[in-house]
């Protein structure tokens, strides 16, 4: 399900992924039946098929991945943001665990593969859960 916030795009939250996008931690699942880590948060176990998990605390620290720079909104909300960088972070501690997110606080002509980066939260306060979801973002480390 798609939901909006003042033509936001937002996360559906559902058990799997409500820590991710609320707990202003990166946190990711780990299979209780191997130990698999497994993002981005889903039911099944991609690895042996179990359905539990436990979340994982890991640092909020990174390096770029790959990344990508937008000069064209694709929602009218977006225009103020332009131009703007996704980026695609590994993480230090689980390097096959790669996070996507916008960088902040650099110009796009400074983004590199291999960029050390830190996670930042984004508030956005949902009305109609009452949550407060926490979006990770990235600036340089
Ligand atoms: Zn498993």
């Amino acid at each position: 399900m798609t939901r909006y916030l003042d033509g936001w795009m937002l996360p559906a939250l559902d058990e799997a992924n409500r820590e991710f996008f609320t707990s202003g931690k990166i946190v990711v699942r780990e299979c209780r039946g191997c130990q698999t880590i497994q993002h981005p948060p889903e039911d099944l176990c991609y690895r042996c098929g179990g359905y539990e998990f436990g979340g994982r605390e890991v640092a909020g620290t990174g390096t770029i991945y790959s990344h990508t720079v937008i000069r064209h909104p694709v929602h009218p909300k977006l225009s103020e943001r332009l131009p703007y960088t996704v980026v695609l972070v590994s993480l230090d501690e689980l390097p096959d665990v790669r996070i996507t997110g916008n960088l902040l606080e650099a110009a796009p002509e400074d983004v590199r593969v291999g960029l050390a980066v830190r996670a930042v939260w984004e508030e956005i306060p949902d009305p109609e859960t009452g949550d407060v979801l926490r979006l990770p973002q990235w600036v340089p480390a």
